[in-house]
């Protein structure tokens, strides 16, 4: 039966093969008891487990696939050997044993169950997220004990391996070595879980999330992964298939293509410069930044590292993210957004109060300056690290003059208060404003004298101008970058930079879409900031661009108020791209 199962996307491309299911080794655990004389043999089975599986994962460090993968994964693999050999883990479930004379895989889910108790009480976050850590590590010496661990079957047809597991730690990839597999699926997990990292790492697609990919599938299905779109179909029709595989194939000429262009330099065709930057949203990002060669970060929005918590990061904290960040891009610029808390990423909702209209009350901006003291722990925590790199800090939903000189004060008392303290920070650090309310666009002069850059966030400046919620799936079809009003603020904007010598870039998801490249070169735009696997199909298109020839394209396109004839004129400049 031919069926489709939706999930998280969460790592890129097309993966077709065969279902390979992952048995959940803790449901599988028998419960027994022991006699005396087989006490130190299950004691011997577990230190053996746990030795293979420190071998395997000392072995994973060293092989190609790992020296493809990030910093993250092998950070991954050394904090899965260190809990190995922590005394909690195997040596007390080997005391378990002893004491109550039972089987080991049974005094290994005691134990687990000791461990989780214990974490369950822990207050800090970071600690509370190794709890998966654990459960996963106790898996796979669960596997290894009941020789689950073992490689797939050969298939009857020479088909790679798709790997549906409720969770898979980087441990189990161990258990994949040398066979071919094609991607994976997972029952849950998010955009940062095990699997999502490690896919994203040895850039096979992955689709997680799926809540009953484990019960629904059977062994040997045949399966196609849409990474982009987080869907993956069982057992398609013949059709279906030879339709993926011709997607396939040409997504891979193009990655093979586009990978070429990462160390082009990045100029148009009359060779003006570009700049390509990237949209963070954690330090952990920064693998696929360096991946694409970007020209800096344009957009790092520090309100996820709220994420998963209900407490509020501490100076030193976020003095360590930014640091992190501002170090690892060697001096390339670093544009960093002050909390864009409230609104569609209210991560901790319990903590504030009920708004009327999320959207246009106390968020970002208007939130920091409402409550100075935790504004300033972050202006500081900026500072600080700003002696690390070339650091830029974007204000982001300003509407009002007053905004910035609020902030501006704000910057000179945590200057002041460092100095007292003897703590070093850049003295220049840039100030630049987001444009994403249309105020904010039509009066572009507030900025003048108060901010040195502009950054354009077309997701909330389309939601402003049109009164379109951008969460709201019942008016997601009126969502319309090309309206007219919303090109000629962006344009309005752009052009007002260039008069006035304020450099502006647009970070909003446009930035990152192929087609509104040409458009926006058009408009004056050479600041353009996205997320790191946009950057490469982006730069593919500047590179053909001539500005001479673009320019007065865009300047008619921008007069027409007919939708069906600006959709037209767009089209047209998109042909001429695609084909140049
Ligand atoms: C934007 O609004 O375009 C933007 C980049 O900010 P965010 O998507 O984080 O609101
Ligand atoms: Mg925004």
């Amino acid at each position: 039966m031919s069926f489709a199962l939706h999930g998280l996307a969460v790592s890129s491309g097309i993966a077709i093969g065969r279902a390979h299911l992952i048995s959940h080794a803790l449901l599988e655990v028998s419960h027994y008891e022991i006699p005396d004389s087989r006490v130190e043999d299950e004691c011997a089975r577990l230190r053996t487990a746990a030795a293979a599986i420190k071998a395997e994962l000392a072995a994973l460090k060293g092989t190609t696939a790992a020296s493809q993968a990030s910093a993250e994964l092998n950070a991954f693999l050394d904090l899965q050997a260190m809990m190995l050999d922590d005394p909690l883990l195997v040596e007390a479930a080997c005391e378990r044993v002893r004491q109550q004379h039972i089987n080991a895989e049974w005094a290994l889910t005691q134990q687990l169950d000791t461990l989780l108790e214990q974490f369950d009480a822990i207050e800090d976050p970071y600690l509370r997220e190794r709890r998966a850590d654990v459960i996963q590590l106790v898996e796979r010496l669960l596997k290894e004990l009941l020789g689950l661990a073992r490689p797939p079957k050969p298939r009857r047809d020479d088909l790679p391996t798709v790997v549906v597991a409720h969770d898979l730690s980087p441990a189990d990839t161990i258990g994949f070595r040398g066979q071919h597999i094609a991607g994976f699926l997972t029952d849950v997990g998010g955009p940062t879980s095990h699997t999502a990292i490690v896919a994203r790492s040895l850039q096979l697609p992955a689709v997680v999330g799926v809540r009953l990919a484990r019960s629904l599938l059977e062994e040997d299905d045949l399966v196609i992964i849409d990474g982009a779109r987080g869907v993956a179909i069982v057992n398609p029709h013949p059709s279906i298939v030879e339709e993926y595989r011709l997607r396939k194939a040409e997504l891979e000429i193009s990655r093979t293509r586009l990978a070429r262009l990462k160390d082009a330099p990045t100029v148009t065709l009359d060779g003006t410069p570009i700049e390509l930057l990237c949209n963070i949203e954690t330090p952990r990002d920064l693998d696929l930044v360096h991946r694409v060669n970007a020209d800096g970060i344009g957009l790092y929005r520090t309100e996820f590292l709220f994420l998963d918590r209900l407490d509020r990061p501490s100076e030193d904290e976020q003095y360590e993210a930014y640091r992190d960040v501002l170090k690892s891009m060697k001096g390339k610029p670093v544009t960093i957004r002050t909390f864009d808390l409230g609104g569609d990423k209210d991560f901790a909702p319990n903590t504030t109060r009920v708004q009327p209209n999320p959207a246009l009350g106390l968020r970002a901006i208007r939130y920091c300056l409402a409550e100075p003291t935790f504004f300033l722990t972050q202006l500081r925590a900026l500072l600080r690290a700003s002696v690390h790199g070339t650091l830029k800090i974007l204000l982001p939903m300003v509407a009002h003059a007053h905004e910035i000189d609020q902030t501006l004060q704000l910057i000179a008392r945590a200057k002041e208060q460092l100095q007292r303290e003897g703590k070093k920070f850049a003295e220049d650090v840039a100030l630049g404003a987001m444009v994403e309310i249309p105020a904010a666009a039509l009066t572009p002069g507030i900025f003048l004298k108060r901010a040195q850059f502009l950054s354009i966030g077309t997701n909330d400046l389309i939601q402003y101008t049109l009164a379109i919620d951008r969460q709201d799936d019942a008016v997601a079809d009126l969502y319309d970058p090309l309206h007219p009003a919303v090109l000629r603020l962006i344009a309005g904007t752009i052009q007002f930079g260039v008069k006035n010598g304020l450099p502006v870039s647009l970070c909003g998801e446009l930035a990152g879409h192929p087609e509104y490249t040409w458009l926006f070169l058009g408009m004056g735009l050479r600041q353009f900031s996205m997320h790191p696997e946009r950057v490469l199909s982006v730069k593919q298109r500047l590179l053909r661009a001539d500005l001479a020839d673009l320019a007065p394209k865009v300047q008619r396109l921008l007069k027409l108020d007919e939708p069906a004839r600006l959709r037209e004129a767009f089209e047209k400049l998109n042909a001429a791209a695609t084909s140049a």
